[in-house]
């Protein structure tokens, strides 16, 4: 089965996950069959579903009418049969009990046409024990959405032993039709990738605290303002639901061993209903206390060794045991627990070795079998770090764009050519734009001009949301000091200034928002391609800001003063590829699965043209923006430059012979 015979989709479970799985199908346009066990359940999961569609529609992140056909691909059922007779995939959400599955599957399998797949959203079961109660088991894998699954990105994708290549393949397809985000779980192993990492953390936190070595705010502060996580790891765990934790946990104590015995701390605070946020009281007090009050400044270094090498070690274990691979363990945690970064980077970044020592020592100290770690650990360590040593074979540390180098298909013959291609690589933030991203624009610009084999660049965002959402807020709201911000502004244009100067031709391939920050950094490529539901704007009237990162001076270049205030004051951030096409900004409007092909074809055409006549022809359009007659004379000095080189020479031969030129820059 392919990702095109997909039509009909049956949600088991209109519960909590079920109903928001529902929407997510609903909205991607397929047929959905929403079924619970009582005509009570699925009436309140499909008013829940309804709901949280109106809310979208309300917030214009969809339309009425887009609200309105999903709502009317959903249909709520009770009858077993219908739910699932024509159904191609079957999502269970069910609870998670092994009974209760089981009783699922086996009925589900009664009805279930014979090509249909099984996912499993469990979120800690094991997938081939799920998969051997149904009597295909190659067509079962796991589906683990995140709570709630309208709003988060990420979906892991899980690999029971006996699943078939093809039928993980269709799934995460599937996923990445519902506009999620699939990361590949490849073997079946307890908390899969996120809660083996946020599991036993949370796990050492409460050990830190019941061997007394430090408190809870410590262990707080020290995670959320030294490590740098969203929250603090008791707070984290009342926002989770410590029963939730503690029941996962219990789950791999079953399966992996003594590793994962629960501290007793929180095997107590779960025995008195301390459950976290949702029962008022947790390891904070919600209800009578202040909550989750995380002191900024009761930071304890060894707090943090401790946190981090337990980190350490269980990233080890994903990545020694082929579960995932560091770069996957980091999108999923960034993706499903809202780390700034991952796991693996933070470790390398911390220092692996150091990290390694720690863990090597407290076994030694302690001999708990939580400290004992894969070999892969220290031969990790040894290498540098998950990531190896900090720099890559050709000397590039991107951490948050990517930079590839891809080839051109020239004709036979001729001499190598490439595309640079650029990613931002922040698709968890929408692909914001942060100072770090800044810096490593600067950086990829250099290669660019460095190396003569790169003949155009190729700009694009990745994930599904967004091309660039903005500028990062957290970077803008650094400081309110105004010398600061001018700063801000400063390294922006600059940047962005550059890329505009950059001597090979560049093409902005846009897919999704396209606002503010991220429209300006649009605004410095050459050809700007977009896909249908790509939208643009520049909201920053709306927050009292301006545009400050070239915004004012180079949007009336391209569209003309008028246009250019329209976007400016209007602050809209409602104009579609189509309009921005009839304003001259977008070249081309190109379907969403399209979109890449074609942008790097043009970024190859472009590639392959005369490297030195691209270079003055932008320099000159670049001089002559501001004053025409510094501009005449760089095209003047440009075209007596040009008339005695070799590609003159090689681009006339060929017009002449009906051939391809093979332009060498020279
Ligand atoms: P829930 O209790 O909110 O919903 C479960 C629903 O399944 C209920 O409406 C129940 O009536 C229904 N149900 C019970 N027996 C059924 C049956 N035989 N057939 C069909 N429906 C039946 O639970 P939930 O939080 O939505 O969790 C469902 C699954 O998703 C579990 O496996 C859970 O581990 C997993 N999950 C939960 C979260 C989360 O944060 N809640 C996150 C990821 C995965």
């Amino acid at each position: 089965m392919q990702l095109d015979d997909i039509e009909t989709i049956a949600v088991l479970g209109a519960g909590n996950m079920g109903h928001g799985i529902a929407e997510v199908a609903a909205l991607a346009g397929y047929e959905v069959r929403l079924r619970d066990i009582k005509e009570e359940f699925v009436q309140n999961g499909y008013e829940d579903l309804v709901w949280s569609l109106e809310k979208l529609a309300e917030k214009e992140q969809i339309s009425e009418e887009e609200a309105q056909a999903a709502e009317d691909r959903v249909t709520p059922l009770v009858d077993m049969e219908e739910a699932v007779g024509s159904a191609d995939v079957i999502i269970e959400a069910v609870p998670e009990k092994m009974e209760i599955k089981k009783d699922v599957y086996g009925e589900v399998e009664e009805y279930a046409p014979d090509h249909a797949i099984f996912a499993t959203n469990t979120s800690s079961l094991s997938i081939t024990d799920l998969s051997e109660v149904t009597e295909r088991p190659e067509q079962f894998c796991g589906m683990h959405f995140f709570n709630p699954p309208i709003r988060m990105q990420l979906v892991e994708v899980i690999n029971g032993e006996h699943t078939a290549e093809e039928t993980i393949e269709v799934i995460e397809d599937l996923a990445d039709d519902f506009g999620k985000s699939p990361v590949r779980v490849r073997k079946d192993s307890p908390g899969f990738i996120v809660n083996r990492i946020l599991v036993p953390l949370m796990n050492e936190a409460c050990w830190i605290v019941e061997d007394g070595t430090a408190t809870i705010e410590e262990v707080d502060s020290t995670t959320k303002y030294d490590i740098g996580l969203p929250m603090g790891a008791f707070e984290l765990g009342d926002q989770v639901g410590n029963d939730i934790t503690y029941h996962v946990l219990e789950y791999m104590h079953e399966v992996e061993g003594e590793a994962y015995e629960p501290c007793p701390m929180l095997e107590e605070t779960v025995e008195n209903e301390n459950l976290g946020k949702k029962t008022g009281k947790g390891f904070y007090d919600y209800e009578d206390g202040d909550g989750a009050d995380v002191p900024t400044d009761e930071i304890r270094e060894d707090v943090k060794e401790r946190l981090m090498a337990t980190m350490a070690k269980e990233v080890a274990y994903l990545v020694g045991d082929d579960v995932a691979p560091a770069e996957d363990v980091d999108e999923a945690t960034m993706l499903g627990a809202g780390f700034p970064d991952g796991p693996a980077n933070l470790c390398d970044d911390a220092g692996l070795q150091n990290l390694a020592d720690t863990i090597d020592e407290l076994y030694e100290e302690t001999g708990e079998e939580r400290y004992d770690a894969h070999d892969y650990l220290y031969e990790a360590a040894e290498a540098g770090g998950f990531y190896g040593s900090d720099e890559d074979e050709d000397g590039e540390n991107f951490e948050v764009i990517t930079f590839e180098r891809k080839d051109i298909d020239v004709p036979e013959g001729h001499s190598e050519k490439q595309v640079a291609h650029i990613e931002i690589d922040r698709a968890h933030r929408m692909n914001t734009i942060s100072l770090e991203i800044l810096e490593e624009l600067q950086d990829a610009v250099d290669i660019v001009e460095e190396e003569d084999q790169i003949r155009s660049v190729l700009i694009t965002g990745d994930g599904e949301k967004a091309f660039s959402a903005g500028a990062d807020v957290q970077a803008m709201a650094t400081s309110a000091d105004p010398i600061d911000a001018i700063d801000l502004s400063r390294t922006g244009q600059e940047t962005f200034g550059k890329l505009e100067a950059c001597s090979a031709p560049v093409v902005a391939g846009i897919d999704g928002y396209c606002y503010g920050g991220g429209m300006e950094l649009s605004m410095c490529t050459d050809i700007r391609i977009a896909t249908p539901r790509s939208s643009f704007g520049q909201p920053e009237h709306n927050l009292g800001l301006i545009p400050g990162w070239g915004g004012t001076q180079r949007l009336s270049n391209i569209i003309g003063e008028g246009r250019a205030k329209e976007i400016i004051l209007t602050a809209d951030q409602d104009y579609d590829a189509e309009t921005m096409q009839d304003y001259g900004f977008v070249s081309e409007v190109v379907d969403k699965d399209d979109l890449y092909d074609r942008a790097f074809e043009l970024a190859s055409e472009l590639g392959q043209g005369p490297p030195l006549a691209n270079e003055f022809s932008k320099k000159a359009m670049l001089k002559g923006r501001d004053d025409t007659e510094a501009g005449l004379e760089v095209e003047a000095q440009a075209f007596g430059h040009l008339i005695g080189t070799d590609d003159i020479m090689e681009g006339m031969t060929a017009f002449m012979g009906d051939g391809e030129p093979d332009f060498e820059g020279k």
